[in-house]
């Protein structure tokens, strides 16, 4: 079990392991929602995932028809993703888990719209769009 925030503690979960491991989404959504180079997301089924605070805050931007992206809508924190084209899977942002997580990243998606000042500097599986 493993347990996560937002930044300003409002929005608390649990997930009940073990973890998938980590995929690396350098996709251009990714990018404007983080503000980062890439965003690193565990997917995690819903049946193994418990909001146990702050779905009074946990707001949602449907960044295309099939996305959603939620997030806290105190802090701004970026907390998963579902697609209505995946049911069932949330894909958690993986720097809210608190604990030292056993998984690492696995792979790199959407390397085609790569940050340009960002090296990937790893031999891990890379796909130019989504990985199916
Ligand atoms: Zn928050
Ligand atoms: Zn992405």
């Amino acid at each position: 079990m493993y347990s996560g925030s937002c930044l300003c503690g409002k929005v608390t979960f649990m997930v009940r392991g073990p973890l998938a491991p980590i995929e690396i989404c350098h996709c251009r959504q990714c990018q404007k929602a983080q503000g980062t180079p890439f965003a690193t997301n565990i997917p995690v089924h819903e049946s193994a995932f418990v909001l146990n605070s702050g779905a009074d805050v946990l707001k949602f931007y449907a960044s295309s028809l099939d996305k959603k992206r939620y997030f806290c809508g105190q802090c701004g924190a970026p907390v998963y993703s579902s697609r209505d084209s995946v049911p069932g899977i949330l894909r958690i942002r993986a720097g809210l888990i608190n604990e030292a997580i056993p998984v690492r990243p696995a792979r790199h998606a959407y390397v085609a719209s790569k940050c340009v000042w960002w090296e990937i500097h790893d031999d891990l599986p890379r796909s130019e769009q989504a990985w199916s």
